[in-house]
């Protein structure tokens, strides 16, 4: 397996992504439409590994006839499929748009690579499949709920066509699905990292803003949950392991056909808002002004991975821990200052 298709390549945790691909010797080929990302994003993309070209399609992948043109130009043997709007928050008050562009850019991404015989997929799914758990860890077998929001329905749908799909004896559909908890940070190198367009949707990026001047006052949503400092508890995993995840998932899918298994991505841990601020607040040696606020809606109190699955299957264990994350986070956002 050599050419990987990465749509949302150009993404936050898909351009992390495109860095340990073309480290680790694969040729990615980015398809994105740039609705959430910036152009600017490619070029460090070069720098940042010493290539002179990458393949980029600006296109949308819930087009078919756009996605079919990748298909038939490029010889494809792998599929990573980032691009999906991804804000719980925001979900609530999109939600059509999250699902015509979650679901079916996935549907339509299967119909082409069956039409070509691509069998290999690595799927971002996320935590929010478990919906509201009454116990963390979560295992990957443990009891789901329901999904508190539409984007989190929109990607237990996703799994569940991915599941409904491979049992098709004639599907050849050979899949991961990688639950991402909290990805957070930037690369080490300062160079790429989360852009969000308008206000943040996502604490770090929120806190980081804030710390920079740019935004007055972090709220953080709800402080009487049932945890120790009031407020939520969340597993936030450093971009670069996610990305490390994602090559590792390719790989041993390049061992084998047939497969759908399903992976948390995460730290094993719980933090909560609070405890991110003051750590944030110490690696950083800056103080983010922040105010206690209403719940937002969609919000579970405590979410945090078992990865013994990745860990044992994958060979894929963290790097990173919360202070890289937040570091680098930083140093990103300094360097976006700078421009
Ligand atoms: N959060 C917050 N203020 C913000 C953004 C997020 O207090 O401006 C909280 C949010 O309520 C949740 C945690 O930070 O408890 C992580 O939220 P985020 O949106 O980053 O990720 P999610 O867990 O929703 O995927």
């Amino acid at each position: 397996m050599k050419n990987i298709l990465v749509t949302g390549g150009a993404g936050f945790i898909g351009s992390h992504t495109i860095v340990e691909l073309l480290n680790k010797g694969y040729n990615p080929i980015i398809l994105d439409n740039f609705s959430n990302s910036e152009k600017f994003i490619i070029d460090r993309l070069k720098s940042l590994t010493g290539k002179k070209e990458i393949k980029l399609y600006e296109a949308d992948c819930t087009v078919k006839s756009n996605v079919l043109k990748v298909f038939e130009n490029e010889k494809i043997d792998g599929v990573i499929h980032f691009a999906a709007f991804k804000a719980v928050g925001e979900s609530f008050s999109k939600p059509l748009e999250y699902h015509k562009n979650n679901v079916n850019s996935l549907t339509v991404l299967l119909e082409c690579m069956k039409e070509h015989n691509v069998d290999n997929l690595v799927f971002s799914s996320s935590c929010t499949v478990y919906g509201d758990t009454e116990h963390s860890p979560v295992s990957e077998e443990s009891v789901k709920n329901k999904p508190t929001s539409p984007y989190g329905r929109t990607k237990a749908y996703c799994e569940a066509i991915l599941n409904d799909y491979s049992t098709d004896e004639k599907s050849k559909l050979n899949a991961v699905m990688l639950r991402y908890f909290n990805p957070i940070g930037a690369h080490p190198s300062g160079e790429i990292g989360e852009l969000p367009l308008g206000p943040p949707n996502n604490l770090v990026p929120y806190i980081t803003q804030t710390a920079a001047g740019l935004r007055e006052e972090l709220t953080i949503f709800g402080g009487d949950y049932k945890t120790d400092d009031g407020t939520c508890l969340r597993d936030y995993i450093h971009v670069v392991d996610v990305a490390v995840a994602h090559v590792a998932s390719l790989d041993w899918l390049a061992e084998r056909s047939n497969e759908l298994e399903s992976f948390n991505l995460g730290s094993g841990k719980g933090d909560s808002v609070l405890h991110v601020v003051k750590t944030f607040e110490k690696v950083s040696n800056t103080k983010v002004n922040y105010k206690i606020g209403e719940r937002r809606i969609g919000d579970v109190t405590t979410v945090y991975a078992d990865c013994a699955k990745a860990n044992k299957v994958l060979n894929w264990k963290t790097k990173f821990s919360l202070e890289d994350a937040l570091q680098h986070a930083w140093q990103w956002q300094l360097n976006l200052k700078k421009q």
